[in-house]
C-alpha cells in the first residue's frame, strides 16, 4: 500500500497489536463452517469487542461512541481486518448508510436512542429502497406514506433488503405525494422492523443462503418524529445516503473473491494431460491476467487513498473497481471449478461458505455483485458519462440536458 505518514503507520501498529490477539476467536479459520446465524452471533460480539476497544465507528463523534477520526484511519482499520477474515460485513450496510445519515440529520435524541447501541453490535439496521418495480429508478417507489395526525401509514412492499431478518430497524423512502413530479413525491423514515404490520420474508438465493427478503408493509404506523429530513425531501436524501456509501480504497481488488495465491496452489495440485495444471498455457493466461486486472485495482485503490489523505472525496473510481473486480471473479472462480471437476460440485450449504474462501459459492454469488450498489449497466454509464465525458445516455424520465 501508499506508504503513509509516521502518524498512520503508528496507527495501524496499535490496530495490529489490537486484532492479532483476536484472530483465534473471530478469524477466517474461526468461522469456517459456521452457519449464518452463528457467523452473525460471532460478528456481533467482534462488533461489542471493537467497541469495548474504542475502534467502533472510527469515524463517527466520540459523544455517540465513535472515534472521530478520520476516513484513512477507517480505511486502514478495514484493510488489516479483511486481512485476518473478521466478520465485520453484517454491520456494513447499518454504520455505512443509515447511521451517518441519522447523524447528519436526526435530533440529539434519536442520535443517542439509536447510534451507541448500533456501535456496539446490538442493533443491525436494513436499507429498504428497492421495490418489485423500482431499482436503478429510485424515484419511482411506489410505497406509501399517509399522515394520520401524528402518524403516518405506511403500505406497500420493497424487495432484496439485505439482512431484514436481522434487523431491528430500516430506513425507507415513502410516496407521501402521488400528485407530486416522481422525485418530489418521496419522504424518508425510519422504521421499527418489528413493528406490527410488518412481514419479513427471506428470499433463498442460488447458493442455498437467504441474505435479502421481502418486507411488506400493511398499515405500518410510524410517528412523525421519525421522518428524517422535510416532506418530499426523500429522494435526496436516498441519493445522498448512497453517496456516503464511500467509495472505501480497502476495497478487494479480488471483487470479494479468493485469492489469486488460491488458485495458483489449486493450479500446482490439480493434473491436466497428466502435468501440472499450472503449466497449462490457458490457466496461466488466467492466472496473468487476472494478476494485471488486481494490479490495475490497486493502483487505483491507491490513488484513492491519497485523494482521501489530501481531504478529498475519491471521485467515481469505485464504480470501475467494481465493475472490473466483479468480472475478474467470474473467470478466476470459472477456472478453478474446472480445474476441481467433480470436486468443485461438493457444496455444503449448511456450513454457509463464504465468496472469500470457497470457489463454488464465489462464482454462485458472483451475480449479485454485479447488480447490488449499482448495475453494471449503470457503472458503465458513470464510467462513460464522468470519467470518459461522453454525452448522457437516453433518460426518458427526465428532460434532456
Ligand atoms: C445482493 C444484493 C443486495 C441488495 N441489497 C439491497 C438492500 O439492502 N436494499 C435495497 O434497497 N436494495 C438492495 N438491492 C437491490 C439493488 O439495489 C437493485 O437490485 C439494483 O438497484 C437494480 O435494480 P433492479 O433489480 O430493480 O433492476 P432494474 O433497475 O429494473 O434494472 C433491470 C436491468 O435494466 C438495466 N437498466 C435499468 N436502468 C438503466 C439505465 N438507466 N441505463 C442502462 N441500463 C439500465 C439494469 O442495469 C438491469 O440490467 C440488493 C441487490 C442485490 C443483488
Amino acid at each position: 500500500m501508499t506508504s503513509l505518514s509516521p502518524e498512520l503507520e503508528a496507527f495501524r501498529d496499535r490496530v495490529v497489536a489490537f486484532m492479532d490477539p483476536h484472530v483465534a476467536e473471530y478469524g477466517q479459520a474461526a468461522r469456517l463452517g459456521l452457519s449464518l446465524d452463528d457467523d452473525i452471533a460471532l460478528a456481533r460480539r467482534w462488533q461489542a469487542t471493537k467497541a469495548a476497544a474504542g475502534y467502533a465507528g472510527l469515524t463517527f463523534p466520540t459523544e455517540y461512541g465513535g472515534a472521530g477520526l478520520t476516513q484513512l484511519e477507517q480505511v486502514i482499520f478495514v484493510a488489516e481486518e479483511a486481512a485476518r477474515g473478521f466478520p465485520a460485513g453484517y454491520f456494513v450496510i447499518s454504520l455505512s448508510m443509515p447511521i451517518p445519515m441519522m447523524l447528519r440529520y436526526a435530533t440529539p435524541e434519536q442520535k443517542a436512542r439509536f447510534v451507541p447501541p448500533a456501535l456496539r453490535g446490538e442493533q443491525i439496521w436494513s436499507q429498504l429502497f428497492s421495490e418489485p418495480s423500482t431499482g436503478s429508478d429510485l424515484a419511482a417507489v411506489r410505497t406509501r406514506a399517509v399522515r394520520d395526525g401524528e402518524d403516518w401509514i405506511i403500505s406497500g412492499q420493497k424487495v432484496w433488503t439485505t439482512f431484514a431478518q436481522y434487523s431491528d430497524y430500516g430506513v425507507i423512502v415513502a410516496r407521501t405525494d402521488p400528485d407530486a413530479p416522481k422525485h418530489r413525491g418521496l419522504t424518508y423514515f425510519f422504521v421499527d422492523l418489528k413493528a406490527q404490520g410488518v412481514t419479513v420474508r427471506p428470499i433463498r438465493q442460488l447458493h442455498s443462503a437467504a441474505e435479502f427478503n421481502e418486507v411488506f408493509f400493511d398499515d405500518v404506523r410510524v410517528p412523525d418524529a421519525w421522518r428524517l429530513g422535510g416532506v418530499g425531501d426523500g429522494f435526496r436524501l436516498a441519493v445522498e445516503t448512497l453517496m456516503i456509501e464511500r467509495y472505501t480504497a480497502a476495497a478487494d481488488e479480488t471483487g470479494f473473491g479468493p485469492p489469486l495465491d488460491a488458485l495458483i496452489s489449486l493450479a500446482r495440485e490439480a493434473q491436466l494431460d497428466g502435468r501440472p495444471a499450472l503449466e497449462d498455457g490457458r490457466v496461466r493466461a488466467v492466472i496473468a491476467q487476472a494478476y494485471a486486472t488486481q494490479q490495475g485495482l490497486l493502483a487505483i485503490s491507491e490513488k484513492s487513498i491519497l485523494e482521501l489523505a489530501a481531504g478529498r472525496e475519491p471521485g467515481p473510481e469505485g464504480s470501475i473497481h467494481k465493475l472490473v473486480g466483479a468480472r475478474g471473479r467470474r473467470e478466476v472462480a470459472l477456472c478453478a471449478l474446472d480445474l476441481l471437476g467433480t470436486d468443485g460440485l461438493r457444496f455444503d450449504a449448511a456450513a454457509h461458505p463464504r465468496p472469500k474462501t470457497d470457489f463454488a459459492m464465489s462464482w454462485m454469488d458472483q451475480p449479485t455483485l454485479r447488480i447490488a450498489g449499482g448495475t453494471d449497466e449503470m457503472l458503465l454509464n458513470t464510467v462513460a458519462e464522468r470519467i470518459l465525458g461522453l454525452p448522457q445516455d437516453y433518460r426518458p424520465d427526465k428532460l434532456p440536458r
